[in-house]
C-alpha cells in the first residue's frame, strides 16, 4: 500500500525538508523519505483532479487532489523501500492490527471484529461495536448491583467502563491498536485514506475523531453540539486527543479519583475568554505514575465536557474541563509514540 506523504527531505542537503504543494524538480531535485530512521527515495506526484460520482444524485463533481511524495513505482524492483521503522511504511502494521481484532470472535460468532481488511485496502474501525460492547456490560453490571436495569436511561453507557476483563479487553485492543496507528502516521489525510472510521451506519471523519494538542477547542465545541455532558452524554463518541500534562502532582477527587490536568487552551466565543482544560481520571496508582511519565500523550476514551458557566467567584476566569476516564493501560501512549 503506498502511502502519501506531504513532504519530504532534499538530497542535496538533508537538513531542508520541502513541502510537496512548493516542490519542483528544477528548483529541489531528489527527495527522501521525512523520516530520519528511514530515508528512501520518493518521487513527486502533481496536484491533480478527479471526477467523483455522487451515489445517491448521480451528478459528478470534479475535485482536486492535493499533490503529495510516495515511493517510486520502481521501488518494488530496486527494493528503495520505506524502512521497517519508518513512521509511513503503514502496510505490517495494519495487516498486525486487523489480525489482532479478529479476537473478538471469542466473545460471540456474530461479532463483527473491531477492524477488517477491507476490499481496497482500507481497515476499518468499527467504533460502534467497541461501544456496544461497553453498553451492554454496564447495563448488567447494573442490574446485577440495584436490581434496577430497566430504566431505559442508559446515561452512563460508553461513559464510566466496566470493569470487566473479558468485555474490555477488544475495547482496549482496539484503543492500542488505534492509538499506535495515529501515532505513526499522525497525518489525518494519510489515516483517512487508509482506515474508516464507523459508528452504527455512519462513518466518522477523521476530523470528528482525532484531535491533537492545538484542537481542543474543536473537541469542546464537538462534545456540546452532540451534548456529551458529564453525567448525560447525549452520544457515546470515542475520541483520540493529544495532550501535554501538567507537571504538577495529581491531585485526589471527593470521589477518591485521582486527576491529572493537561496544560489548558484559552479560547473566546466573541464575547468572552475562557480556559478549556481538559483532566483525566484514573483510579489506580500504577497507572497514574506510567501516564506522569509522558509529557505529551495521546489518549483514548470517551470524554464529556460541561456547559460554560460564569465562576462564582470573579476573581476566577471561566473555564470548561474535558474529563476523560482512563482505566488501562493501553489506552494511552506517549505521543509520538516512542519505539
Ligand atoms: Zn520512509
Amino acid at each position: 500500500m503506498g502511502v502519501k506523504i506531504d513532504r519530504a527531505i532534499l538530497k542535496k542537503n538533508t537538513s531542508e525538508t520541502i513541502t510537496a504543494q512548493k516542490y519542483t524538480k528544477s528548483e529541489h531535485g531528489d527527495v527522501l523519505c521525512p523520516d530520519r530512521r528511514c530515508l528512501c527515495p520518493l518521487s513527486h506526484v502533481s496536484t491533480s483532479t478527479r471526477n467523483v460520482k455522487n451515489k445517491r444524485t448521480g451528478k459528478t463533481k470534479q475535485v482536486q487532489v492535493d499533490s503529495f511524495f510516495r515511493l517510486p513505482s520502481s521501488s518494488k524492483k530496486t527494493g528503495k523501500t520505506h524502512s521497517l521503522r519508518c513512521r509511513y511504511n503503514g502496510d505490517p502494521v495494519l495487516e498486525k492490527q486487523v489480525a489482532m481484532s479478529q479476537e473478538i470472535k471469542k466473545l460471540g460468532e456474530d461479532i463483527e471484529p473491531l477492524l477488517v481488511g477491507g476490499g481496497k485496502k482500507v481497515a476499518e474501525y468499527r467504533l460502534h461495536i467497541l461501544m456496544e460492547i461497553i453498553r451492554a456490560s454496564y447495563t448488567k453490571f447494573k442490574s446485577e448491583n440495584d436490581g434496577d436495569g430497566d430504566d431505559g436511561d442508559d446515561k452512563f453507557s460508553g461513559y464510566r467502563y466496566v470493569r470487566s476483563q473479558k468485555h474490555l479487553k477488544p475495547f482496549i485492543k482496539s484503543a492500542k491498536a488505534i492509538l499506535s496507528f495515529i501515532s505513526r502516521i499522525g497525518d489525518k489525510n494519510e489515516l483517512s485514506r487508509m482506515i474508516a472510521l464507523r459508528y452504527g451506519e455512519s462513518s466518522i471523519s477523521w476530523n470528528d475523531f482525532l484531535f491533537k494538542n492545538d484542537e481542543h477547542e474543536a473537541l469542546y465545541r464537538y462534545l456540546v453540539e452532540h451534548k456529551q455532558f458529564a453525567y448525560a452524554p447525549g452520544r457515546n463518541r470515542p475520541v483520540a486527543v493529544v495532550l501535554k500534562l501538567k507537571q504538577t502532582p495529581a491531585k485526589e477527587t471527593q470521589f477518591g479519583d485521582l486527576q491529572i490536568e493537561a496544560v489548558s487552551t484559552e479560547c473566546s466565543d466573541g464575547e468572552r475568554t475562557f480556559l478549556i482544560r481538559p483532566m483525566i481520571f484514573i483510579e489506580d496508582h500504577s497507572l497514574m505514575n506510567a501516564i506522569r511519565k509522558h509529557k505529551h500523550i495521546l489518549v483514548c476514551a470517551v470524554p464529556t465536557t460541561e456547559m460554560l458557566n460564569e465562576p462564582a467567584n470573579p476573581k476566577y476566569r471561566p473555564s470548561v474541563r474535558i474529563k476523560m476516564k482512563v482505566i488501562d493501560r493501553h489506552q494511552f501512549c506517549a505521543f509520538p509514540m516512542q519505539r
